[in-house]
């Protein structure tokens, strides 16, 4: 076999779970490049049933693949996190995080080199839908030739089949590994809680239709703190979320969103709960924002305007009480908290929203 001619192949997936049209992709790609760089996407991401699988968990599906082309140092897994409302910064990210290991990687052994140029870089990565749109976003990059799709199922048919009360385990299209990764999460309570909430999520258009729905969010700040909810049911049960919902019929949308505030926090200062009118003036106007990701909900197509509440800062921050559907109202500091607390994509709204 002839030495490879790229240095680094970089390959980017969600890999929810790893299947072998995947490692199809991977055998193809280190034929082709000497050390392959693995992005496990959306690695920041709270469990749900589109992502049922931590990082750490899909880089030991990769490793009991892998296991000998990892330890040589021929495989690199690193986790990648979505910002779904950038994908400037997602691809900077993506740009940063393969420049780091090359330059540190190709440096190894005492080479100095003066910069990226002095590697070969592809991409790899099959263009199997719309979905696969980001793999044209690193004209930089060469491509590392995959001639043809494996087969022509994906992660979606392994978590259809996987996610049901009887579950079954795609062995056809996994590696034994992986399989067996699959058997003994079936026996966890997290698996219980995504079966529950998958069937919640199945059901849930033939109730309410598959939308558009209209949805307000408050995104409220007090000295450096934000004001979160413990949703009380699914989806998402258990997970922080910003006060909202579902905009009524015969209100505005910003009056949607001081009511939700209002119903699930009781927000409330020294003279009891405040008013609409005055929750409604701190509201910066200039900041309202529509988050609309097709895939931002697992329940349909909601789209959503978040509405940034500056509150002043002061030394006692105003009091909040949990009530209506969500379990609990408190403030955050924002410092404090990691994307996989929050559900759906209330962290990428707090990232655009306060600045992060
Ligand atoms: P995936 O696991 O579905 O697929 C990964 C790769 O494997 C793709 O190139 C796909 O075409 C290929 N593949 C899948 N099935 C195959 C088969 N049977 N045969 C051959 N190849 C096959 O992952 P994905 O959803 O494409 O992952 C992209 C990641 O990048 C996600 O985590 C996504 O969130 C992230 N992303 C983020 C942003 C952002 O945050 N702004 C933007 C773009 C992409």
């Amino acid at each position: 076999m002839t030495k490879p001619a790229i240095d680094f192949g970089v390959f980017i997936g969600r890999f929810q779970p790893l299947h072998i049209g995947h490692e199809h992709v991977i055998h193809s790609a280190l034929e082709q490049v000497k050390c392959l760089i693995i992005l496990v996407g959306s690695a920041n991401a709270a469990r749900d049933p589109r992502n049922p699988f931590t990082f750490e968990e899909r880089q030991k599906m990769i490793r009991s693949s892998f296991a000998y082309e990892m330890a040589e140092g021929r495989i690199i897994v690193e986790p990648l996190s979505d910002l779904l409302y950038s994908d400037n910064a997602w691809v900077t990210e993506v740009q940063r995080r393969v420049s780091d290991i090359v330059l540190a990687k190709g440096n190894a052994g005492g080479f100095q080199a003066s910069g990226l140029k002095d590697f070969r870089i592809a991409l790899t990565g099959y263009g199997k839908d719309d979905s696969s749109y980001y793999l044209r976003m690193f004209p930089e990059w060469d491509n590392v030739q995959i001639a043809s799709q494996y087969g022509t199922f994906g992660s979606s048919d392994v978590r259809a089949r996987f996610f049901q009360r009887i579950p079954e385990i795609a062995q056809s299209i996994l590696s034994p590994g992986v399989a067996q990764d699959l058997e003994e999460f079936s026996l966890t309570d997290a698996f219980r809680r995504l079966l529950e909430e998958a069937e919640f999520l199945a059901d849930y258009p033939k109730q309410w239709g598959s939308g558009p729905f209209v949805t307000a969010d408050a995104v409220v700040i007090q000295s450096g703190h934000i004001l979160l909810v413990e949703r009380g049911q699914m989806p998402g049960q258990g997970l922080l979320a910003l006060p909202g919902g579902f905009v009524n019929p015969q209100e505005r949308i910003r009056d949607g969103a001081i009511r939700e505030l209002s119903e699930e926090t009781g927000i409330s200062d020294s003279k009891g709960q405040i008013s609409p009118a005055a929750l409604g003036s701190f509201i910066d106007d200039s900041r309202t924002q529509i988050f609309d990701a097709p895939s931002r909900s697992l329940r349909g197509r909601i789209i959503t305007h978040a509405f940034l509440f500056r509150l002043p800062a002061r030394r006692k921050m105003f009091g909040v009480k949990g009530a209506d559907d969500a379990a609990h109202a408190h403030w955050h500091r924002i410092g404090d908290l990691r994307p996989d607390m929050l559900f759906e994509d209330h962290w990428s709204i707090i990232e655009q929203m306060a600045d992060l």
